[in-house]
């Protein structure tokens, strides 16, 4: 499909991004200069992804590379192969790597990078092409220690195993990867695989005690993707917590039992999904998110939890692991309602501490075993100083975590200076 007969750019995106922002920067009382220069990226690349296709027809996609911040380090962020990607997407995004990355106090700016187009509607050597092409076209704004991509929707180990080769064919760089999340042969960990889940788990965890949540905890994990599933099986090492629903674009199922996520895992590695597993009540995926449970995930795709079912959820917290999965709109709903938000820079970081694992010599602390340690205390401490930061301001934990996350770029960047 040419991108031309793609999706229309939404912008509302980036519109509740910078609204956030915005909230965040009057808590903060952030001088004007300060907020115009934190509210643009400082730098955003728009190319034309040219392939020919495998009938060898000439086929053009849109891709961004957006690098919001440089000012705590190198920008880092992932790459996203969606139908609905767009510049605004992408800024929102690499907006809010940012803001993770300060929160989580990596040395790191924030960056992100998509293409707009259907992975299910190409071939592997299409997939190639667009990766390689794509890559070749960012090559003059990214390598180590400039902006260093990872996985994201529909991209995994083999994407970043083709931007790397790309990138080292095209610079001569062999030792130094332009990636994180890479495969294992090639450097990567196995503890990337699952460290966003780690976090989430993590996060979730925390919540429960901070809100002295039930035991048995309910959790019900809408969208049993990579991150979705994860989080849920790290869940239940701890024979406290039941996950009593899981969803993915399928369908969804609901047990108030538990589910048992090892015959999950058996339908899911036989080719099916969630719609094809024999458990509990069948659903539709939003139906899901509407159930009885204390902890409600969602890992899917943004903008789920909106004003039309906001006042409908039955959770006392939502946990984040999506990127934006609740709108503003939806915010304000859950606020009056007393249900919590841990929000997504702070729920699914895990992501990117398992990166920065990876990246700064990562082997040792991963042969040692300390990755996932290294992922809990990081978000162990981002998660207390974000509560102790919502009581001490009287806002909600998403403007909370926002305004460390900020006040620590615009401390960075007064102490750096401004060339020339
Ligand atoms: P994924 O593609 O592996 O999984 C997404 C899952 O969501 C799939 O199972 C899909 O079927 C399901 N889904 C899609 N639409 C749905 C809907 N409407 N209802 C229910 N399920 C639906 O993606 P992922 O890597 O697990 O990422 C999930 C989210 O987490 C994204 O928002 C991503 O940006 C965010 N995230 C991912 C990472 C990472 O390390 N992969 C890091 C930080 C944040």
């Amino acid at each position: 499909m040419a991108s031309a007969e793609i999706a229309p750019f939404d912008s509302s995106a980036l519109g509740a991004s910078l609204g956030a922002f915005e909230r965040a920067a009057d808590l903060l009382s952030l001088d004007p200069g300060m907020r115009s220069f934190l509210a643009k990226p400082r730098r955003s690349l728009e190319v034309t992804v040219a392939i020919r296709d495998d009938a060898g027809q000439l086929r053009t996609f849109d891709g961004y590379r957006v690098q919001h911040s440089l000012t705590r380090g190198p920008g880092k962020g992932g790459l996203r192969f969606t139908p609905e990607a767009s510049l605004e997407e992408t800024t929102s995004l690499a907006m809010a790597m940012t803001w993770k990355c300060a929160l989580v106090d990596l040395p790191y700016g924030g960056a992100k990078g998509a293409v707009r187009c259907d992975p299910e509607r190409h071939s592997e050597s299409e997939l190639e092409r667009i990766t390689r092409r794509y890559a070749a076209l960012i090559m003059p704004i990214i390598g180590p220690g400039r902006d260093v991509l990872a996985p994201d929707m529909n991209t995994g180990e083999r994407e970043m195993a083709w931007v790397m080769d790309t990138y080292a064919t095209q610079t001569g760089l062999l030792g130094d990867a332009a990636v994180t999340g890479r495969p294992i042969v090639l450097g990567g960990s196995a503890q990337r695989r699952s460290a966003t889940g780690h976090g989430v788990a993590e996060a979730v965890r925390l919540a429960a005690r901070a809100f002295a949540l039930p035991k048995p905890l309910r959790v019900i994990v809408a969208g049993y993707g990579n991150v979705g599933s994860k989080t849920a099986e790290l869940l239940l090492a701890d024979p406290e917590v039941l996950v009593v629903g899981i969803s993915d674009i399928t369908g969804a199922r609901y047990c108030e039992s538990g589910i048992s996520l090892p015959k999950v895992a058996e339908v899911l590695d036989g080719g099916g999904a969630i719609a094809d597993v024999e458990q509990g009540e069948r659903l539709l995926p939003h139906e899901l998110l509407e159930l009885d449970c204390d902890v409600l995930v969602p890992a899917a795709v943004s903008g789920v939890v909106n004003v039309a079912n906001a006042g409908s959820l039955s959770t006392r917290v939502v946990v984040e692991a999506a990127n934006g999965p609740t709108t503003e709109g939806a915010d304000a709903i859950l606020a009056d309602a007393g249900i919590q938000v841990v929000p997504d820079i702070l729920a699914n970081a895990g992501g990117v501490i398992g990166s920065y694992v990876e990246e700064r010599g990562g082997e040792l602390a991963l042969e040692s075993g300390r990755a996932a340690g290294i992922i809990s205390s990081r978000i162990e401490s981002a998660f207390h100083a974000t509560l102790a930061r919502a009581e001490a301001m009287s806002c909600s934990l998403r403007d909370a975590a926002l305004t460390i996350a900020i006040e620590r770029v615009a401390d960075a960047h007064r102490v750096r200076g401004l060339f020339p």
